[in-house]
């Protein structure tokens, strides 16, 4: 097999923020901290809290700072907070809790109009200002290029775009640099060539990957993306995930999906399937509805040990 299948794989749990954002039923600030926490057992060690955004444009995300009180003090975990300006920035920072901000900028003028009130270009001189500021306060930042395989108003994104923006993004040293899927229209051919493009473009800095998997092609793009180079994989548990702005948008590729199809290839990633399947049934109990992801309702493989089996046994033996 190809080497770059045989590195460790960085998930960067991202159902706290992409995840619940355009969900409608409002979920208790209790209960997203409990997601976190359930990420952190379950092996994740990076993790998207919250944005800082307008409540107004996004009610989900209003108790951005009550989440941040609230998280698990961790030297081992990194928190991301997203922000799209620099009030985020500074709000973001301000909680003393986020260790990386998480900068976004657009593809396409009329996608980044909708979605931050500013051209393409614009959103990157931006996202250039918020990494510097997250490194003036001694924390780190990583930048994504949203939109990066299609845009829901203007069609086909080209890859030089992308690589532009990329080697623009790159002048600020993120932490690293992602290509997201925002509506799901990627196919991995489209991954590989991107990604071989913007590694090209930018030399030494890491390459993550957000898909979201609205036609189906989420894990085989996953797939594509590490043979590539990519070693950071945004996913979200229960598969849940949506863009207020971008019409069409689903859920985000499911965790346990990824972690599943990972591990039975034999590459690390740190995380704990069976823990993730519990967390996919609790999830489930807090929106009230089924979630996206298919591992938890088929289980995994091998089927792990029952407890409860080994204790009816004993029973009956007794
Ligand atoms: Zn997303």
């Amino acid at each position: 097999m190809d080497k770059m299948y045989t590195l460790p794989i960085e998930i960067v749990e991202v159902s706290p923020r992409d995840g619940l954002q355009n969900e409608k039923i409002q979920i208790g600030t209790g209960d997203k901290v409990s997601l976190i926490e359930r990420a952190i057992e379950a092996g994740i060690r990076r993790i998207e809290v919250t944005s800082f955004v307008n409540p107004r444009s996004v009610p989900q995300m209003a108790d951005a700072d009550d989440v941040c009180a609230a998280l698990p003090v961790r030297d081992d975990v990194t928190y991301i907070g997203l922000v799209m300006n620099q009030r985020g920035a500074d709000r973001a920072l301000a909680t003393g809790r986020i260790d990386q901000l998480g900068a976004v900028c657009v593809a396409t003028d009329t996608f980044a109009m909708a979605n931050q009130g500013q051209t393409s270009n614009g959103s990157v001189d931006v996202a250039k200002a918020i990494i510097r500021s997250a490194q003036a306060a001694g924390k780190s930042a990583q930048a994504t290029i949203a939109a990066s395989f299609g845009c829901p108003f203007e069609g086909e994104v080209a890859e030089d775009r992308i690589a532009g923006m990329a080697h623009e993004l790159a002048q600020a040293n993120p932490a690293e640099i992602a290509l997201a899927d925002t509506i799901g229209v990627g196919d991995p051919s489209h991954v590989t060539r991107l990604i071989t493009k913007v590694k090209a473009a930018i030399g030494d800095t890491p390459i993550r990957v957000h898909f979201h998997n609205t036609r189906g092609t989420g894990l085989a793009n996953v797939w594509a993306a590490i043979g590539a180079g990519a070693h950071t994989i945004d996913a979200s548990i229960g598969g849940l995930g949506g863009c207020p702005f971008a019409p069409g948008a689903a859920g985000n590729v499911a965790t346990e999906d990824v972690v599943y199809m990972l591990n039975r290839a034999g590459i690390e990633t740190g995380a704990d399937l069976d823990a993730l399947i519990e967390t996919n049934k609790w999830l489930t109990e807090i929106m009230g509805k089924e979630l996206p992801a298919l591992v938890a309702k088929s289980g995994g493989f091998p089927a792990p040990a029952n407890p409860q089996n080994s204790i009816d046994k004993k029973e009956e033996t007794a």
